[in-house]
């Protein structure tokens, strides 16, 4: 399941690193590690670190028994020297006598604060700077292969969406129903479930509500957003709003908005447009509606290693958009204490347009019918 890595983002770092005037990426556990090497390794308070040098000799550090978990990595197939340490040794004097002279060094934006105070009394001359500024080039455009392992994250969360209205029933919590979700976002093929969102009735007006003991109920809108992680560490984010019976009229106005809104989000998308072009498109469409006090949050993010990561469809991020990055276009309307609805998707930046990796219906979906309000 690895996404083809091969030396290929290590000499584009390194390049990165010289560019950027730095002599070396510091880069512990995370997503970071992972994107270029493929290592997936646990976060622990041993310090292991990926020592990424400009002038092209990388090594990991790490502690003697992580050693082989690293050497079966996809780290292990790419020839990058591996430096055990003993638990008597200090592994950040070794980072340090492995960069000797360096003026700067670029820490990986997950680093723990222990590892970066501790990384900076070893080396207390050396400038420090956020490794993420220098790789965002790299994470930000992805690769086909990666691309193709985000479309295959989207098709499987669409799997899951498409047994959500199955398992809304009134008088069921939303807890329960996020159990069934996150057992069928692992069926589908994730390796781990990284958020469930039920959110019915006035739930649905809370952006980041999680699941709660509420029972659902005849006439409630539910907003479900849910997502996961493939084994080969890239994501799945996707929103749907369903609705138990018949939902209130003023939802059913606001909603056709915000569909159409999310429509002409996602078709404004190109190579060329703004960030904040997508943006603006999906909140002027909302705001002529009369609904702009209630759209509280960005369009999107981008999406990647991590759920979140950049670029973001956020007003003031004037960033061009290119062939290769991927983010979420999901507008929402919430009326506090009523209801709410959002639809995401996630979309790819191509040559000459976009690419929709979710495709679930846009339409409300009405689960059983046979309530009303
Ligand atoms: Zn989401
Ligand atoms: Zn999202």
């Amino acid at each position: 399941m690895d996404t083809a890595i091969d030396t290929g983002r290590l000499s584009d770092a390194a390049d990165a690193a010289t560019n950027a005037g730095i002599d070396a990426l510091l880069v512990t556990p995370g997503p970071d590690l992972r994107y270029l090497t493929g290592y997936d390794a646990i976060a622990l308070e041993r310090l292991t670190c990926l020592v990424v040098r400009a002038s092209g000799d990388h090594v990991l550090v790490a502690p003697k028994l992580e050693v082989p978990a690293a050497e079966a990595s996809p780290l292990g197939r790419l020839g990058v020297p591996i430096q055990g340490w003993a638990e008597t040794d200090d592994p950040y004097r070794l980072v340090s006598s492995l960069v000797p002279g360096a003026s700067g060094v670029a820490l990986s934006n997950s680093m723990s604060a222990l590892a970066v105070l501790k990384l900076r009394d070893a080396m207390p001359a050396v400038r420090q700077v956020l490794a993420g500024d220098i790789l965002r080039e790299l994470r930000m455009i992805k690769s086909a292969a990666e691309i193709d392992q985000l479309r295959h994250a989207g098709r499987a969360i669409d799997r899951v969406h498409e047994q959500v209205p199955e398992l809304l029933r009134a008088g069921r919590t939303e807890r329960e129903v996020g159990e069934d979700i996150a057992e069928a976002i692992l069926a589908v093929g994730h390796e781990s479930v990284d958020f469930v969102i039920v959110a019915s009735g006035p739930n649905a007006a809370s952006p980041h509500h999680d699941v709660s003991d509420r029972r659902l109920e005849a006439g409630d809108v539910v907003v479900v957003d849910i997502g996961g992680s493939l084994p080969s560490g890239y994501c799945s984010d996707s929103t749907r709003t369903y609705a138990i019976g018949h939902a209130p009229h003023e939802f059913l106005a606001y909603y056709k908005v915000l569909q159409s809104a999310q429509q002409l989000a996602v078709d404004a998308v190109r190579p060329g447009v703004a960030a904040e072009f997508v943006d603006a498109v999906a909140r002027d469409a909302i705001s002529a509606a009369g609904y702009g006090e209630q759209f509280i949050h960005r369009t999107g993010h981008g999406i990647g290693l991590e759920t979140h990561e950049e670029p973001y469809i956020v007003q003031g991020n004037a960033e061009p958009l290119r062939a290769g990055m991927v983010f979420s276009v999901e507008p929402g309307i919430y009326l506090a204490g009523h209801h709410g609805a959002r639809i995401e998707d996630i979309v790819a930046v191509t040559a000459d347009g976009v690419e929709n990796l979710n495709a679930t219906t846009h339409d409300l979906v009405v689960v059983e019918h046979s309530f009303s309000a």
